[in-house]
């Protein structure tokens, strides 16, 4: 075999046996090949194995000097476009007040979505761009980005836009979901807004290809089950796919929606009762959980040990958004899931890679086997666990995205 780049040197070689979604029990089931070799040939894999079984010829070779590889991490839920901050908010909390006085003072997310819609598209692009940059730095390969802070049409147009900018000028890839996030303060707006989603923002959306999903946050204090399934049809009429931000703070059935409508993932789950952990388990809807959430906001976590118990396929995001999950570090991520959400170490390097590439639609991405694309992460250690033990520091040493090293 012939192939540009072989990478030898490696001291562990960890990975999803093979792409595609991991339910239950085969979510701990992870490949772990000692003094591994890893060829790449043009963007992709060519071969991977243990060193000594390497027969080709390589145009050139790097000595990766005893550290460990494992796939490119998947970041399937960031809000990572967003103009303003949430300082304010953040000491207020912590110094007792209420989240209904913290809105009321004009804070909350009302004050972000009124920074974002007057931000313009190229300040939006330079606010998210370090944001992108640091979930690389921290493993991700491929980050999906939501609008949803613009909250008008025109306002959710130009988040969108933003986003394609990002796509085309980092290096990570990107996939973007057109987020329906709060309602009109006045109710009697809402059927309106929804029309206006479902029969101009939607076609417009899909036309100009500027989202491949569209996602709902269903929700006490947001939006109805009944309001997100004409938002759903739409998106499905228009060959968009589906997800939902659900079961977060109360259950009041956008999960049974979700996995009737086959979403590709519900996500958050904080909520979930025994019910929800069934239905969503015997659905091929990912369940993504998101423990930066738990940690900022001092809410329960989600219950990642019953859900893979009953048989889930669960995927782990960073949340990235200003009010509720300042986490700029997949890798810290799937290192909270751990902790706080009773994963496995192996069963969270599955969640953050094949699982949360699923949880995209993209489901030959998030593994280390020949043909795949060449997303992979160096460690700085030999241990491939110092990826989700780690906290603080960075565990990454080198992001590489179709055969190319991006970053540091
Ligand atoms: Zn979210």
């Amino acid at each position: 075999m012939n192939t540009d780049l072989l990478l030898t040197g490696i001291s562990q070689l960890a990975t999803a046996l093979s792409p595609g979604p991991k339910h239950g029990t085969a979510m701990g089931e992870v490949l772990v090949i000692p003094k591994a070799a890893l060829a790449l040939r043009a963007g992709r894999i060519a071969w991977c194995g243990p060193q000594s079984e390497w027969r080709g010829v390589a145009e050139s070779t790097v000595d990766l000097g005893d550290r460990a590889v494992v796939p490119g991490l998947i970041d399937p839920h960031t809000h990572a476009v967003w103009a303003g901050d949430r300082l304010s908010d953040f000491e207020a909390r912590a110094s007792g007040e209420s989240y209904e006085s913290i809105l009321l003072a004009g804070g909350g997310i009302r004050s972000t979505v009124r920074a974002t819609a007057a931000a313009s598209v190229e300040e939006l692009v330079a606010l998210a761009r370090p944001r992108i940059a640091a979930l690389t730095a921290s493993g991700a390969t491929t980050i999906e980005v939501k609008s949803g802070y613009g909250f008008t049409p025109t306002a959710e147009l130009t988040s969108l836009e933003a986003i394609a900018i990002l796509a085309e000028n980092t290096p990570a890839r990107i996939v973007s979901t057109l987020l329906i996030h709060i309602p009109p303060e006045d109710a009697s707006l809402r059927a309106n807004y929804i029309a206006g989603v479902c029969d101009e923002l939607i076609p417009k959306v899909a036309t100009r290809r500027l989202a491949t999903a569209v996602d709902v946050f269903v929700e006490k204090e947001a939006w109805r089950p009944a309001e997100a399934e004409q938002v759903f049809r739409a998106a499905k009429q228009h060959g968009l796919a589906i997800k939902l931000h659900s079961e977060q703070f109360h259950a009041i059935g956008g999960l049974e929606l979700g996995v009737r409508m086959k979403a590709l993932s519900i996500d958050h789950l904080e909520a979930c009762g025994p019910q929800q952990v069934e239905a969503i388990a015997s659905s091929g809807t990912i369940a993504t959980i998101l423990p930066g959430v738990s940690l900022h906001l001092g809410i329960p976590a989600a219950a990642g040990r019953e859900l893979i118990d009953a048989g889930a396929a669960v995927a782990v995001g960073t949340d990235l958004n200003p009010g509720s999950s300042p986490l700029y570090s997949v890798a810290n991520a799937l290192a909270l899931a751990v902790r706080l959400n009773g994963l496995t170490p192996k069963e969270a390097l599955a969640a953050g890679t094949v699982n949360a590439a699923c949880a995209l639609g993209l489901g030959g991405y998030g593994c280390i086997h020949a043909e795949a694309p060449a997303d992979f992460l160096v460690l700085h250690g030999n241990d491939w666990r110092e990826l989700v033990y780690t906290l603080g520091a960075n565990p990454v040493a080198e992001t590489w995205i179709a055969g190319e090293r991006i970053a540091p």
